[in-house]
């Protein structure tokens, strides 16, 4: 398996001069097979345009599983330039909620007046499916899927497995909203460890420091140090902190990094266009 992070920041693009390292699109981490083209993608933020870049004018054959429906994980579909041409074979899923389909939920946000187009107005093939907790096999990889705090409509973290490698991906997670637990950043609660159990890598909101946390605490987060000791807890092998707030800047993540020397487990800051070692 080869995991690209093709956009690692959070809540809303960063463009600029202070975050050209780290980069400033949104989520989206693509999965592939070897050397293959990518297969499965985690999430449809502003990052779609660097699968595109990954696919060389190909076009995308596969899935698209989102985590939740915020519009940094959505608004790089209509700009999925692989996705949205002929040739282009796509099947995207996500938490099936509101007694709506997945359509119409994606509907609410693209089309008009929000945006020229529909979902079904894509070109190439589109399909659109929900799913509900469990586990599934999609384009050769198993997933399993659970349902995880975090503030504003439904939201799964996956974990991720080809049979040899595995990665578990919970990009925007609030498990302060469960209890405080045992630092003040939220419990280490049965569905995250499940999740992460064991897995190579867990590619994990890192959005606030301990520092900024007491006031932010309520905005549906995860602190840098609830990844670490989540990581830990389950026997992660690596953890990328990932969905970076908009604001920081790429300095103030050097800085953090280097705080990070120190962590129990090796600590990567996510960057756009980085392939992550498994
Ligand atoms: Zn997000
Ligand atoms: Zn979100």
């Amino acid at each position: 398996m080869r995991v690209h992070l093709c956009g690692v920041r959070g809540s809303t693009p960063a463009p600029g001069p202070e975050f050209v390292r780290y980069g400033g699109n949104t989520s989206c981490v693509a999965l592939a097979h070897d050397d293959g083209d990518p297969t499965l993608l985690l999430d449809a933020g502003t990052g779609l345009s660097g699968v595109s870049r990954l696919m060389q004018g190909r076009p995308f054959r596969g899935a698209i599983l989102l985590s939740h429906l915020h519009w940094d994980h959505t608004h790089g579909l209509p700009f999925f330039r692989s996705g949205d041409q002929d040739g282009a074979e796509v099947r995207l899923l996500l938490p099936a909620q509101d007694g709506a389909t997945a359509e119409d939920l994606l509907a609410r946000a693209m089309s008009p007046p929000h945006f020229p187009i529909t979902p079904s107005q894509l070109r190439g093939t589109w399909s659109f499916g929900d799913l509900e907790e469990g586990c599934f096999e999609i384009e050769g990889f198993q997933v399993l899927a659970r349902e995880i705090p975090h503030k504003g409509g439904r939201t799964f973290g996956y974990r991720i497995t080809d049979g040899l490698r595995a990665i578990a991906y919970l990009s925007d997670h609030h498990p302060y909203a469960l209890r405080p637990g045992p630092e003040g950043f939220g419990p280490y609660h049965e569905a995250a460890l499940a999740l992460v159990a064991d897995v190579d890598v867990l590619i994990h909101d890192a959005q606030y420091t301990a520092t900024e946390f007491p006031e932010r605490c309520a905005w549906g987060h995860s602190t840098i140090d609830y990844a670490v000791g989540l990581a830990e807890a389950a026997g992660a092998g690596r953890l990328v902190a990932f969905h970076h707030d908009p604001r920081r800047t790429d300095d103030e993540l050097d800085e953090i990094g280097r705080s990070l020397g120190s962590a129990p487990i090796p600590v990567t800051l996510a960057r756009e266009g980085q392939s992550v070692p498994l």
